[in-house]
C-alpha cells in the first residue's frame, strides 16, 4: 500500500472565507471543505479555482455537522459537487443516498460513519456493508474512551487485507495514534486541522513533530505511556534523535486510561519500546515479562524495551541523574540532601547511595520518606534542611516548576553548600538555581538529567547514541514553544 495522504479540514464563516482558508493550506495532499460550516453554502463557490484536490463535505446536524437545511437540499448540493468534478464527495452512510453512490459507480465517494460516543459494537458489520456499496473510500470516525479503543480500528485495517479504501479515525485524545500512524492502521489518508476537541492535530504537528510523510507500515513505534501528557518534551527529543540517527522510527505520546489499557494497545500494535511516566511507573511491574534489578531497587519502571516480543522493564532515571553530576563532582564521601520523597527522589537516593555518598532525605510528609528509607540506606532529615548540613542539595519536588516559577524549596540564605541540582526542567533555570548561583554554589539544571535519561533509553532501544546536543536543542525548542503558546493565550 502506498503511504497515506494528508487531508486538511477547513471550516469558514462564509463560502468566500472557506475558499480563502482552502487556498491558505500548504503541504496537504487534499483539503476537506466543510460546506456545512458556512452561512451561505455554495458548492460552485467552494470549488472554484481550487489548486489541490478536495473532499466536499456538508455534514448534517444529525451526524455532528452544522448543516440545518433539508435532506433534499443537501443531496442536491452533493450531486452538484459530483457534477462539477469535486475530487471526492463525503456522503454519510446513514443518509442512504444510494443513488448518489450509484451515479459514479462509487468513484469519488467517501462513505462516512461517525459515532461521537463510543466504538459501535456492530462496527465490523457496518464497514462490511459500507464497502459493499462500492464507495471508493469508507471513512470511520469513532470516539475513543480509552487507548485500547483503537484496537478495533487496527483490526479493521488488517482485515481489509490492505486493499486500501479505508480512512479510520479515533476521535479524542486517546485516538492520536490513529492519526499519526495512519499507515499502520491501513488508512488512505489522515485528517488534520484545527479542531483539537476532536483530537485533530495541526498539519504542522503531523509533519514537523512526527515526520508523517516518512512513516509507513513498517516504521518502528516508540511511545510515552502516561495518564495525562499535556506538556511533554520527550516526543521532540526522541523524534529528533531518530532523525539524526537515520532510523525508520517514530515516538508518540500515548495517553492511556490504565496500565492494562496501555498494554492492550501496545501489544496489539507491536511497539518496540516506551518511556513510562505518571501514573504507570509502578503499575506496569505486573504487566511486563521481565524487570531489571535497577528498576526493582528504585521501585519504578521508566522504560520498556521490547526484545523478541518480550517486554522488559528498566529504569534510566538513576543513571540519567548521575551522568551530569559525575562529570563535575567527586561523589565519594559527599553529604547529599534530597528534597522530596516521590518517584524521582527514590531514583536519586538509590543512585547516590551506590556512589558512596551519605544521603539524607528531607520530605514534608514523613511517611513517604520512611518508604524510601526501606528501599535504600538514607537518613531522614528535617524539612527544610538546616544550613551547613549538606555539600550537595537536590530538589526532587516540583517546587519552582512552571507555572509556579517563583516557588523555591529552600530560602536563599540556607544555600550554603557547594552544589545545587534541581530536577525541575521547566523552566530550565529555576529560582533555586539562580539564587544558588548568586551565593557561589555550582548548579546543575533538570534538563541535563532529562536529556541523559532519554539518551540511555534511546541507546537501550536502538543500540545507537546520538550527540546529546540533538535532544537538548529539541527539548529547549519545545519548551520555548510551550512558553510562546501560553503567552499567546494570555
Ligand atoms: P512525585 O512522585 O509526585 O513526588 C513529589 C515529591 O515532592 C513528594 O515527596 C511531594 O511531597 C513533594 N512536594 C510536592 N510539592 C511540595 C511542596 N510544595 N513542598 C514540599 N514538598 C513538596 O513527583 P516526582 O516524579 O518525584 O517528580 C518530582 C519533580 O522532579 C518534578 O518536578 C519532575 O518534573 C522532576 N523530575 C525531573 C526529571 C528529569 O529528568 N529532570 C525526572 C523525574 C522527575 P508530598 O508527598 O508531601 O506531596
Amino acid at each position: 500500500m502506498s503511504r497515506p495522504r494528508l487531508c486538511v479540514t477547513v471550516t469558514g464563516e462564509t463560502t468566500t472565507d472557506l475558499r480563502r482558508k482552502r487556498d491558505a493550506v500548504t503541504d496537504a495532499d487534499l483539503v476537506e471543505l466543510r460546506l456545512d460550516s458556512v452561512s451561505d453554502p455554495s458548492v460552485a463557490g467552494a470549488l472554484a479555482g481550487r489548486r489541490r484536490p478536495v473532499i466536499l463535505t456538508c455534514r448534517p446536524a444529525w451526524e455532528g455537522g452544522g448543516f440545518k437545511g433539508s435532506e433534499e437540499e443537501r443531496k442536491r448540493m452533493l450531486r452538484e459537487a459530483l457534477a462539477l468534478g469535486a475530487e471526492y464527495v463525503d456522503i454519510e452512510w446513514r443518509a442512504r443516498f444510494i443513488d448518489l453512490i450509484a451515479q459514479t459507480a462509487g468513484r469519488r465517494i467517501v462513505l462516512s460513519t461517525h459515532d461521537f460516543l463510543d466504538v459501535p459494537v456492530d462496527l465490523t458489520a457496518r464497514v462490511h456493508a459500507m464497502r459493499s456499496t462500492g464507495a471508493e473510500v469508507v471513512k470511520v470516525a469513532v470516539a475513543m474512551k480509552r487507548l485500547s479503543d483503537c484496537v478495533p480500528l487496527l483490526d479493521l485495517g488488517a482485515q481489509s487485507g490492505r486493499q486500501g479504501g479505508l480512512a479510520l479515525i479515533g476521535m479524542g485524545e486517546y485516538g492520536l495514534a490513529t492519526r499519526v500512524l495512519a499507515a499502520r492502521f491501513g488508512s488512505v489518508w489522515a485528517y488534520a486541522g484545527s479542531l483539537p476537541e476532536l483530537g485533530q492535530l495541526t498539519p504542522q504537528a503531523l509533519l514537523k513533530d512526527f515526520h508523517f510523510r516518512s512513516l509507513d507500515e513498517s516504521t518502528e513505534i516508540y511511545c510515552l505511556a502516561g495518564g495525562t501528557l499535556g506538556h511533554t518534551v520527550s516526543p521532540a527529543m526522541h523524534n529528533a534523535a531518530f532523525r539524526a540517527a537515520h532510523l525508520d522510527a517514530v515516538y508518540l505520546p500515548l495517553q492511556a486510561a490504565s496500565a492494562e489499557d496501555f498494554v492492550r494497545f501496545g501489544r496489539a500494535i507491536g511497539i518496540s519500546g516506551a518511556s513510562v511516566t505518571i501514573p504507570f511507573k509502578v503499575a506496569l511491574f505486573d504487566h511486563v515479562d521481565e524487570v531489571y534489578a535497577v528498576a526493582r531497587r528504585i521501585g519504578a519502571i521508566n522504560t520498556i524495551c521490547v526484545q523478541d516480543g518480550r517486554w522488559v522493564g528498566g529504569n534510566t532515571d538513576a543513571i540519567g541523574f548521575l551522568e551530569p553530576l559525575r562529570e563535575r563532582v567527586r561523589l565519594d564521601g559527599l553529604r547529599a540532601s534530597i528534597l522530596g520523597a516521590g518517584g524521582a527522589a527514590r531514583a536519586v537516593a538509590v543512585a547516590l547511595a551506590s556512589c558512596g555518598c551519605s544521603v539524607r532525605l528531607h520530605a514534608r510528609t514523613r511517611a513517604r520518606a520512611e518508604e524510601v528509607a526501606v528501599l535504600t540506606p538514607v537518613e531522614l532529615g528535617a524539612w527544610p534542611p538546616e544550613s551547613g548540613s549538606w555539600d550537595l542539595l537536590i530538589n526532587c519536588t516540583p517546587m519552582g516548576m512552571h507555572p509556579r516559577v517563583e516557588d523555591t524549596p529552600v530560602p536563599a540564605d540556607h544555600l550554603t553548600g557547594r552544589y545545587v541540582y534541581d530536577l525541575v526542567y521547566n523552566p530550565p533555570t529555576t529560582r533555586l538555581l539562580r539564587e544558588a548561583e548568586a551565593r557561589g554554589c555550582q548548579t546543575i539544571g533538570g534538563l541535563d538529567m532529562l536529556v541523559a535519561q532519554a539518551q540511555e533509553q534511546f541507546h537501550w532501544w536502538t543500540g545507537t547514541r546520538v550527540s546529546s546536543g540533538v535532544m537538548r536543542e529539541a527539548a529547549l525548542r519545545r519548551l520555548a514553544e510551550f512558553a510562546r503558546n501560553e503567552n499567546h493565550l494570555v
